[in-house]
This record gives C-alpha cells, structure tokens and sequence, in this order.
C-alpha cells in the first residue's frame, strides 16, 4: 500500500516514507492509495489482540516486514496496559462501553503511541536513514504525556511537547511536566490547542526552524502521522469479535461506534476500519460544545469562526480538526484540486461548504450530536449513581449522543461508545461533579474522588504527586517557533 498527500495526489510515497515524514512537504496529510482489501472477519475473530494488530498492520505497513510487525506489535503492547488487555468492554445499560485507557498514561492515544516509536525505528532501518528524529508535538491534553511516554529514551529520537497554558487539566499538566527522559522537552504555549497546532504544521515549513535542522528530520507524533492512525483500526474490530464471540451479536450483524471526536483521528480509524469491512452502520461523532464537527456533518458547512469555549472535556476543545482533511479526500474519490480549495478556504476565511454530493456521501456512514456541560455532568452523575460505573468527561460526551443518536433514530444496532480517558485525569472537575464539593488541590481530588467512588487509581495517576517537576518553561505564541528553533540547535549541539 502505498501513501498519497491529500494535497497532491501525485506525491506518492511507501508507508516507512510517511511514518517519518508526518506531514507532507505540501502541507497536505498522507492517506492511503487505496483501500480495497478485505479483513477476514472469521479469521479475525480467532485472533487475539496482538496477531489481529498484526493482521491489520501489515495490511497498511507493505514495505514493513513480517518480523518488523511484529517485534513492532509485541514491543508495543507486551506488559503496558493492566491485566494486558488493550480495549475491555464494559456493558452499560445503552450498549457498551470500550475502555481504552488502561495504558500508560491512561488515554487511549496510549494506543497508537505506545506503537509509534517502535514503527518509526522500523520505517528508519527501511530507508536507512541515520539522522536524530525530532519528534514535535501539539497537545490538547493527553497525546503529549502518550507520546513523550512513547519516545522517552529511544535511541536516535528527540521529543518536543507543545501543550496550552490554558486548557489541560491540572492532572495531565503535571504529567507533562514530570516526564523522565534525556530525550524529552516540554514547552507550555499561551494560547489554545489550535494555536499549538498551527505551530506545529507551520514549523515543519519555518526557514530558521529548517535551517537548525542539519542531520536531524523532523516528525509528528500528532494524528496527522499515519502511524497513528493505522493502530487505531485494530480495536474496532476487536471489539466487535467480542461481541460476537460473546453471542451479542452474529457474525455479520452491522453495528454503530459513537466516538467522542476532537482532531477526528480516532473515528476515521473507524471509518477506515468500514471500508476494510467492518459491518459498521453509523459512526456517531460527539462534540463538547465547540461543536464544530456537528454542525459540519449535519449541515456540510465548516465554520471556525467562533469563540473557543474552554470545556471539562478539554481534549476536545479543538475548532480546526486536522483528520477531517483525510476523510474529504477519500470521499472525492482524491480530489486534491478541491481539498487545496477548501483548506486554503478555511485558512484565509475561517469556513468552507462542501458540494452537496460530498455531503450526502459523508452522512451515509457519519452522523452527529453535541453536549453541553450540563448535559455531560448530568450523564457522569447518572452514569454512577444508577450504574456505578465511573466515566470521564469525554466518554460522557459521547455517552450523552449515544442516547440522543438513539432517541432520534429509532436505531436499534447494538452501539459501543469509545471510553477515551479516566475520569483520575480530571479528578477535581469530576469529583465536583459527583459531589457537589469543589476541591482546590488536584490531588486532594483525586483521593477524594476514589474515597467516594472506591474506583482504583491507576497507578501512573497515583505516583504523580511524588515526581519532580522538570518542566515549567512558558513562551508567548509569537515566540513559539523561535523556542524550537533553539531547541533543535541545542539537539544539534548534543547529538552530532
Ligand atoms: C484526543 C482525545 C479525544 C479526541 O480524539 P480525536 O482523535 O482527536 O478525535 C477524545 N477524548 C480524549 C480523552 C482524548 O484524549
């Protein structure tokens, strides 16, 4: 399988090409040519999770070999998530809930990126490439602490965060700033995630950020690499071979995902699971109240023109989704002159409306709710008084659309929501949430919180009160691209 920029159809590269690079050189994002592979669903339903990531990842990854995979797989997923289960399910009284955030740093980019490192060396012996990787990286809460979990102290890279000042919880700051690592630098930004972003894609085509780039190449980490995105198809089917194995479902049966959705990487993973296959019905998209994505697959109209509104689902809180992109080019069938229009659109106006056959193609596998904070505190407080079940805010969000995709549609496919986080990562919000009390220290939360609920820490939340600090360096957004420039000197310095 080859890979091709939404930007410039004829820009194609293999798959090891596209792990390192990120973003093409265009600005566009690497899709694949094409996806017309079939997964063997009764062989994917023998399968435990490593051969089924397997599976799915030599699909994607040609140019990889079969022992890459899977050392890549095994290196990944062997002993880093509790009780080695990648993606539990748990029932509730809507359908279920798929639990991706028993990893490392308890979010489901603990997924994709506790892989990433491991396939980015691989692509790295394909091309035989020997320059320092510097990894860079906007977060709007949790792919930062995933990714500098994933890269710290792997030979030839370099990791660089960019989280908001304002916005992340306290918990997910403190992550950040207490990383282990030689290789690690983390940086706060003041400003919003679009703004981190922005930054990102806009360093990648910087004269002064290049120019201190002699023997380093410089990648993302962001879902704009594809390397994040591929290992995110594997757990959609393995939650409906447990369905099915479980005599839920019948082999066959269609069913529907509600994924709570911010930069849209994790629900195209769905999609491009539909088109290997997957009998999916509908892919239900679930915003906080930046509910930009809602508002676009119900009405084809794509408008940032608006206030960012800070939310308790902070990694949501995004008005320019970068993996939109992807889907709008695999549903034009790679129309790249028309992907340029529209984000130059969106660039220099802030909206673009896409034609209304593009539209009626988007809205046969997608369709989408929104939720307002009252509405998630009030699915958090249901969810445990009548169940005891406790979520966070993002799985509340998309617990609310799954109750409202339902109400509206009549639909009665068994849907699996995508439980994203631990509700410890936002432990003074969701502990005032249950509780009516507000607690001003985040760990006197957290503690508090479990007193309450008696739902066990995970132990990476547990141990974070006792780590130092390393980070705490703060940069004005003007002055963001000077930072990494400097810090790329200063790897220079170090490495070469
Ligand atoms: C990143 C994140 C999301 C949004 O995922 P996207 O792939 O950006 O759509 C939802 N919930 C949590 C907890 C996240 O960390």
């Amino acid at each position: 399988m080859k890979y091709i920029s939404t930007r410039n159809k004829d820009k194609i590269v293999s798959s090891s090409e596209a792990i390192i690079q990120g973003l093409a050189e265009d600005g566009g994002l690497y899709t694949p040519q094409t996806v017309d592979q079939k997964v063997d669903l009764s062989s994917a339903l023998k399968m435990n999770y490593l051969e089924l990531a397997q599976y799915i990842l030599s699909l994607f990854l040609s140019d990889f070999s079969h022992e890459q995979i899977q050392q890549c797989v095994q290196n990944a997923y062997q002993n880093s998530f509790e009780n080695n289960e990648i993606a539990p399910l748990c029932k509730y009284h809507d359908g279920w809930l798929m639990e991706l955030w028993h990893g490392p740093t308890s979010a489901f980019k603990d997924v994709a990126l506790t892989l990433l490192p491991h396939l980015l060396t691989a692509a790295y012996q394909n091309q035989n490439e020997n320059d320092l990787i510097s990894i860079l990286t906007a977060t709007s809460g949790d792919t930062g602490k995933a990714a500098i979990n994933g890269f710290a102290n792997v030979e030839n890279t370099a990791i660089t965060v960019l989280y908001p000042e304002i916005g992340v919880s306290d918990i997910q700051k403190r992550q950040m700033q207490t990383s282990l690592g030689k290789n690690v630098e983390v940086i706060a930004v003041k400003g919003n995630f679009d703004d981190c972003q922005r930054i990102v894609k806009e360093a990648m085509k910087d004269t002064a950020v290049l120019a201190a780039c002699k023997h380093i190449k410089l990648s993302s980490a962001n879902s704009i690499n594809i390397g994040r995105l591929v290992p995110q198809i594997v757990y959609y089917f393995d939650s409906y071979a447990k369905l099915v194995k479980s005599g839920d479902i019948q082999l066959g049966d269609v069913i529907n995902f509600v994924v709570p959705s911010g930069n849209f990487g994790n629900i195209l993973a769905g999609y491009l699971a539909k088109q290997l296959g997957l009998p999916v019905k509908k892919l239900v998209c679930a915003s906080n109240s930046n509910n930009v994505l809602t508002e676009f697959i119900r009405t084809g109209s794509y408008n940032a023109n608006r206030a960012f509104i800070p939310t308790i689902s902070p990694s949501m809180d995004i008005l320019v989704s970068s993996n939109l992109e992807r889907l709008l080019f695999l549903l034009s069938n790679h129309n790249d002159v028309l992907i340029n229009q529209y984000m130059s659109s969106l660039k220099e106006d802030g909206h673009y409306t896409i034609s209304d056959d593009l539209r009626h193609a988007l809205q046969e596998s997608f369709t989408a709710y929104d939720c307002s904070e009252e509405e998630c505190k009030k699915v958090i407080c249901d969810t445990f008084h009548k169940e005891h079940i406790l979520i966070d805010p993002h799985t509340a969000v998309a617990v609310h659309a799954c109750h409202a995709y339902k109400q509206e549609s009549n639909d009665t496919a068994p849907c699996i929501v995508l439980s994203t986080a631990s509700a410890y990562k936002f432990a003074k919000d969701v502990y005032a949430v249950l509780t009516g009390k507000s607690c001003d220290d985040e760990f006197e939360a957290m503690y508090a919180l479990h007193d309450y609920t008696s739902v066990t820490i995970p132990k990476n939340l547990a141990c974070l009160k006792d780590m130092d600090v390393r980070f705490t360096k703060a940069v004005e957004k003007e002055d963001a691209l000077t930072a990494i420039a400097k810090r790329l000197e200063d790897l220079q310095h170090d490495y070469n």
